[in-house]
């Protein structure tokens, strides 16, 4: 560690952080050069919020509705989220169980602070979204990752996770469908996951199924959660939200369900001491969003124009030597493994090839991230923005489809073309690399 490093508590050295966020700077760069980069990192749904939505948040405004509410959310919309449970999960939930965040993010952490005392383990997928790998080291917890296999279509095996259960585990991280992968997993595995909890875990240990893409599933699926299945409720927090669902990335409203109130009123307690509580007007668009009897529709285009451009990029990364690529059943992410492409420009005997300190930083899919991003001008994240350890040797890069599909097909004819350039990697590991990475 620096002196300067000890200006802070050692958490704050070992806390991760979220990539999508880090590679806004670069891309600003590039684009100050002149460049217009193409941009599928981004993990939000290019669409408005519906117009009712909006509308119902703009009206709160004007009625005046600034202050406080009840920090664990108001009752009106705390009664529309436990009714959708009922009709999306078949779940009996009391508005008691149900709490507001300021977005899907805040009760992954939340969650961790709660349950788990040092020492203590927390199961996640990997890849996964970041922030599950964040907070085991900044808590003095212990992180396990599950790792997802690319054969089993980014799902796991109830025998995977068997093996990584031990009697330090308190907290089991879901997440179908999948962010980065768009893995979904079906009803038998689900089952056969849930048998191996009730089997290894005590009753509590608790499974933290976040299920903010509960609604971007495709091919006619309906989305299952594994609160739904037996003796799985009183075991389960159900994490969703608004960001994605009704492309409200903006507004930072999300929530979460417990399988008591007690559990409830802790995390209550969690907002009182970090946020207070969520704007008024957020919470009245939120419930506008759930009730609203145009909302079905509204998504389910959203939802149908994912999967078209899904259909269509999918099929244009295979056509590229060097990558191949699973169809994701949901979510609106394509995960392609570019190990070959990786082989073809040098990535992996670049990356050999680094300094030990700067390896720990990136990986070859990460330098091959930022040589398509600063000489082919397309935003992406790589695997290793996705958990990082154990994730050794796996070369994936994150494509978003939340753009246009003229965009994204313009992506897909630049990342071909930086697949075939190893001649401008070579250039850009022994120029722009030492700065960038
Ligand atoms: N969970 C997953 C799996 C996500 O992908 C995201 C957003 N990318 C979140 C939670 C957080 O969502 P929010 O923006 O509502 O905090």
């Amino acid at each position: 560690m620096t002196e300067r490093a000890r200006l802070f508590a050692d958490r704050i050295y070992v806390f991760g952080t979220e990539n999508a966020f880090k590679v806004g700077p670069h891309i600003a760069r590039v684009e100050s050069e002149g460049n217009k980069v193409v941009r599928l990192n981004l993990g939000e749904p290019d669409f408005d919020i519906p117009p009712f939505v909006r509308d119902e948040v703009k009206r709160q405004l004007d009625l005046g509705n600034t202050h406080y509410t009840d920090p664990k959310g108001i009752l009106p919309l705390r009664k529309a989220i436990a009714k959708q449970m009922e009709e999306m999960r078949g779940l009996h939930v009391s508005p008691e169980q149900v709490v507001l965040f300021p977005g899907g993010k805040p009760s992954i952490g939340f969650t961790q602070e709660a349950y788990c005392n040092p020492g203590d383990e927390v199961i996640y997928p990997s890849p996964g979204f970041p922030i599950y790998e964040s907070f085991p080291a900044y808590l003095g917890a212990k992180p396990v990752p599950l790792h997802l296999s690319e054969k089993e279509n980014f799902t796991f095996t109830a025998q995977q996770l068997d093996k990584l259960i031990t009697d330090k585990t308190r907290v089991i991280i879901l997440n179908f469908p999948s962010n980065p992968t768009g893995g979904v997993a079906t009803k038998q595995q689900l089952e056969s996951i849930a048998d191996v909890i009730k089997k290894r875990c005590r009753p509590d240990v608790r499974v933290y199924s976040d299920e903010i893409y509960e609604y971007i599933v495709f091919d006619g699926n309906k989305h299952i959660s594994i609160a739904s299945l037996p003796g799985m409720q009183e075991r389960t927090i159900i994490n969703s939200g608004f960001s994605k669902t009704f492309a409200w990335t903006g507004g930072r409203i999300g929530y979460a369900v417990f399988p008591t109130e007690e559990e409830a009123n802790v995390f209550k307690n969690l907002n009182i001491n970090y946020f207070s509580c969520i704007p008024p007007f957020t919470q009245e668009g939120a419930r506008v969003a759930l009730e609203h009897p145009e909302s079905k529709a509204a998504v389910a285009k959203m939802v149908a124009t994912f999967q078209q451009r899904r259909d269509v990029i999918v099929k244009k990364l295979n056509e590229i030597d060097g990558i191949s690529c699973r169809m994701p059943g949901g979510a609106f992410y394509i995960f392609p493994n570019i190990a070959g492409v990786c082989r073809k420009v040098g990535a992996i005997d670049a990356f050999g090839k680094l300094p030990e300190d700067v390896q720990k930083r990136t990986s070859p899919s990460g330098l091959f991230q930022m040589f398509l991003l600063y000489r082919h001008h397309v935003a992406t994240l790589d695997r290793s923005s996705f958990g990082r350890i154990g994730a050794e040797g796996q070369h994936y890069l994150r494509l978003s489809i939340a753009s246009e599909l003229g965009q994204l097909e313009e992506g897909v004819r630049r990342l071909a073309a930086a697949s075939e350039d190893r001649a401008g990697f070579d250039n850009f590991m022994a120029t722009l690399a030492r700065e960038v990475i």
